[in-house]
């Protein structure tokens, strides 16, 4: 059987930094750094291998971890010279969670574990100080009665605050020890009458207790709920670090404080981070007392401040990355409690990287790695408008936790916001943009996660730059003003002050998080200017990487936008979009009124003799004017919309998408809008009724949609691909250069692409003749997008007509796996949570099987083609993992939104790296 316990201290460490799957991340660096010689109190760790076994085994503690835990302790009580639960000179531990993947505040912890009424008074004689001791020791009633027993919390608040009142004082430290006896008699017997037990005075059995508690909080439910939104899988349990105690309240001359290497939230190079005197680890991250800065201590006691230098410095060299670390004074002596490699905003992340590569640190490799590509959506997020927030008056003003722009609606409990959130998906329709949330509160704890999880921004009134909204907000990219000692905030009533002004619940306020400022209402929003570092490493990141980034965009400004993130071209210009516009759908919705009627009297004619043939020509002439007429008026404004895009992209190629959804989609479907057109177009409301009856169908994303609309309504797609090329010509005339390239949407047997190449390639030819060439002065590419499985599986027969194929793997999702794009909300997170598939795959590409008909149409379509252009451009496209996929089966190109185009450019440099 593997060693259960691992010792550190004094000499005998037994783990090392490498060792976090098995000792937790606090435990690996805990014994890493008493290698260093860095002050770290002795304590061991138990491994994440006993967590499991004791789910395994029934929630039962292995006797082998018994039976090593007695050799530790024995261990740890020669090495401090001091026992468990000697009254002359006791040993006190605290009991701590640690996993491989920090999980900050959201497991459960016990300090001061080792008390009991005779080693209070041993403490009392030999420390001089009574009420330290008792105090001591109802710390410790409170957090076992609590964390261990499950003793409500607010039971013990109570009888302190009564304590408090009968005596006439306001602070806990008003109370003196005779007080604090008192209070340690009520807790004993609160705990009897919530547990039925006495208060174990054995710290054998208050140790294995706090053990089991630490192994059970693996699964509480806001861990779980952490572990969920921060994507943590595959972990097998919690470690549990047992610690020799440090007092950090014991005077005058002792304290403790939480540091960052470098600053978290934008990355300078300075040392940052706060601290109190006299005050217990639990004090400064509470945020209930405002702690000073960092540098304050050299004024405080300069030569514990020059040794945190010195270990700020030896742990960056060491770790090569900005490290988080904990620590206490006991009366004047410096302990390290933790460190660990720095949670910091994606701003910090990307210069601290490129910073490191300057100082020599690190590799431009490493930096490249070190930035999560999915996190600089954090980077990308609209600012607020500079003239607009000038102009705007600043409520307030608290600390800049936690950097980004964000307007919401204020809600005061973290349950409200996630219910408001819910409530607005369950009703959106596609693409409505959801109304924001900003949480308000006196301060944020643990609980508040999911809450905090869809607010858009975070206001706290209490609390400093590691209060645990700052440091949870930053983690997660959210804007955070905290510790806003102006506002005052009524949970009861619901409202929120700022000087006088009274804000309800669902009012409007906006937070600037990177300068602290609070506004009323909303503001407007810009696009941001990205950083020095940012372009620097992405620079990098550019010679790394082998795939191409191509943007989604269907308007010179979203294309405008796209390049200035860095995007090589478009990969799919969704030409429908366009057809919404304006009054441009009432020249569609008259195309669509005569098609019907257009296409059957053509076919009749056809068929036909003689005065019969005459009469139904006679027949067509009207509907067919109003056709015509139609796609006359949309060839124009087709035509501009693409020469705008060809500008913006200066030569960069275009993936132009011809008609794709169903008609029915442009029609009005509610009376109103039906009355509207019918007035319009001079058609009775009847009329429009029973057309948009008879396009109606069962299953409209297997329809009359894609190429199926251009193979029987062929004139719009021959003026689709007119618009196109004219629009390059204009723009080729001005001396740009240009790169069409045509995109068929659907096809799923060869035959619908012969037959809309055959066409497109006859409108190229007569507008060439038209301005008598003989052929185009640029390359027109002609290609499909491979979205419906049989297109994947016939590649071969398909890449003959094609010089391109775009993977449409939104559909090919929905028809590779059967799921329907719209309605697969419904059970998709269910399936995901019963791991029956790991991610939703419209987020990201089902690599075994919609990624292997992808896999078999990119083999296929090279045999035939060597040199055939293959991209992707469904929502995947933009998706780190899938990207990581594209690159793998050697994609010439991904295609994403515009503000995920930085994502796939890093992700895509990640791939390469990873081969
Ligand atoms: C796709 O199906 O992946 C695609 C890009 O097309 P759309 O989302 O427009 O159907
Ligand atoms: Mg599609």
């Amino acid at each position: 059987m593997n060693q259960m316990i691992y010792f550190f201290g004094t000499g005998q460490t037994e783990g090392n930094r490498e060792m976090k799957q098995l000792l937790g991340g606090k435990g690996a660096n805990l014994a890493e750094m008493t290698a260093l010689d860095i002050p770290v109190p002795p304590g061991f760790t138990i491994s994440t291998e006993v967590c499991q076994q004791y789910y395994d085994e029934g929630k039962k503690l292995p006797q082998q971890m018994l039976d090593e835990m007695e050799t530790n302790i024995t261990k740890l009580e020669t090495a401090m010279g001091a026992r468990l639960g000697d009254p002359e000179n006791p040993l006190l531990v605290s009991v701590r969670s640690g996993a491989a993947k920090s999980m900050p505040g959201m497991m459960d912890t016990v300090l001061n574990l080792g008390v009991s009424p005779a080693v209070i008074d041993g403490m009392a004689k030999k420390t001089g100080d009574r009420r330290f001791a008792l105090d001591v020791y109802r710390r410790f009633m409170q957090m076992f009665g609590d964390v261990v027993m499950g003793v409500e919390h607010h039971k013990f608040e109570a009888a302190i605050e009564d304590l408090k009142v009968k005596r006439g004082v306001n602070l806990d430290t008003d109370l003196n020890a005779d007080d604090l006896q008192e209070l340690v008699d009520t807790y004993r017997i609160i705990y009897r009458n919530q547990t039925g037990e006495d208060f174990p005075t054995d710290p054998r059995e208050q140790l294995k207790k706090s053990v089991e508690a630490v192994f059970h909080s693996w699964h509480n439910p806001r861990a779980v709920k952490y572990r969920e939104l921060n994507d943590i899988r595959g972990l097998i349990g919690t470690a549990v670090n047992v610690q020799t105690m440090v007092y950090g309240n014991l005077g005058a001359t002792s304290g403790t404080g939480v540091a960052f290497t470098r600053n978290p939230s934008t990355g300078e190079n300075l040392f940052y981070g706060e601290y109190l005197m006299n005050a217990q680890g639990e004090d400064v991250v509470a945020g209930i007392r405002t702690p000073f800065p960092i540098s304050h201590l050299e004024e405080d006691n300069p030569e514990v401040y020059q040794e945190l230098i010195d270990v700020r410095l030896t742990l960056e060299k060491h770790y090569r990355d900005m490290q988080d670390l904990e620590f206490t004074i006991q009366e004047g002596k410096l302990y390290i409690l933790q460190t660990r490699d720095g949670k910091r905003t994606t701003h910090a992340s990307v210069k601290i990287a490129v910073d490191m590569v300057e100082e020599g640190l690190i590799s431009q490799e490493e930096a490249i790695k070190r930035v999560d590509p999915a996190s600089l959506d954090q980077l990308l997020h609209p600012v607020f408008d500079k003239n607009d927030e000038e102009k705007t008056e600043v409520l307030t003003r608290g600390l800049p936790a936690s950097p980004g722009s964000a307007s919401g609606r204020i809600m005061f409990a973290a349950e409200k916001a996630e219910a408001f959130m819910k409530d607005q998906i369950a009703r959106a329709v596609p693409d409505e943009k959801l109304e924001t949330v900003i949480l308000v509160r006196v301060e944020t704890s643990p609980e508040d996660i999911g809450g905090m999880a869809v607010s858009k921004g975070i206001l706290t009134a209490r609390g400093g730059m590691t209060s645990h909204a700052a440091v949870v907000a930053r983690g997660m990219g959210t804007c955070c003003v905290a510790g806003a000692g102006d506002i005052e905030i009524n949970y009861e009533q619901k409202t929120l002050t700022i000087h006088g002004k009274t804000f309800n619940e669902g009012d409007w306020i906006s937070l600037n998080g990177s300068l602290g400022n609070v506004y009323a209402g909303k503001l407007k929003t810009n696009i941001p200017e990205l950083s020095e570092p940012f372009h620097v490493l992405m620079s990098w990141a550019d010679a790394v990487r082998k795939l191409k980034v191509r943007t989604n965009a269907d308007s010179p400004k979203d294309t405008e936008v796209a390049v200035r993130f860095g995007a090589e071209g478009i990969g799919l210009c969704r030409t429908e979009h366009m057809f919404f516009e304006g009054d441009r759908v009432n020249s569609f919705r008259r195309l669509i009124l005569v098609a019907e009627e257009v296409k059957n009297l053509r076919e009749e004619i056809v068929l036909e003799e003689g005065d019969r043939k005459a009469v139904l020509e006679d027949k067509l002439q009207k509907p067919q004017a109003l056709y015509d007429q139609a796609l006359s008026e949309l060839l124009p404004l087709q035509r501009e919309d693409f020469t705008g895009i060809f500008r913006v992209l200066e030569g960069r190629p275009a993936t132009i998408r011809l008609l794709d959804p169903p008609l029915h989609e442009f029609l009005p479907k509610d009376p109103a809008g039906q009355k509207e057109m019918s007035d319009l177009m001079d058609v009775s409301v009847e009329e429009i009724k029973r057309l948009v009856n008879s396009l109606h169908e069962f299953n409209p994303m297997l329809g009359h949609r894609g190429c199926r609309l251009g193979i029987i309504y062929p004139e719009v797609s021959a003026m689709q691909v007119r618009a196109i090329i004219e629009a390059a010509l204009t723009i080729h005339r001005e001396g740009i250069e240009v790169n069409p390239e045509i995109m068929i949407p659907l096809i799923g047997h060869y035959r619908e692409l012969e037959l809309q190449r055959e066409l497109a390639e006859e409108t190229i030819n007569n507008i060439a003749s038209e301005n008598n060439m003989d052929q185009l002065p640029f390359k027109v590419l002609i290609g499909t997008m491979i979205e419906v499985p049989r297109a994947a599986v016939t590649a071969d027969e398909i890449a003959e007509h094609a010089d391109f194929f775009s993977f449409g793997t939104n559909d090919l999702t929905q028809m590779g796996c059967g799921f329907s794009r719209d309605d697969a909300g419904k059970f998709l997170p269910d399936y995901v949570k019963l791991g029956i598939y790991e991610y939703d795959p419209f987020s990201v590409l089902d690599q075994d099987g919609v990624g292997a008909l992808l896999r078999l149409a990119v083999e296929k379509g090279r045999k035939i083609k060597p040199s055939i252009k293959l991209g992707i451009c469904g929502e995947h496209g933009g998706e780190p993992r899938s990207v990581a996929f594209c690159h793998r089966v050697s994609l010439d190109y991904v295609s994403c939104s515009p503000f995920r185009v930085p994502i796939a450019r890093l992700a895509a440099a990640h791939a390469a790296l990873a081969d």
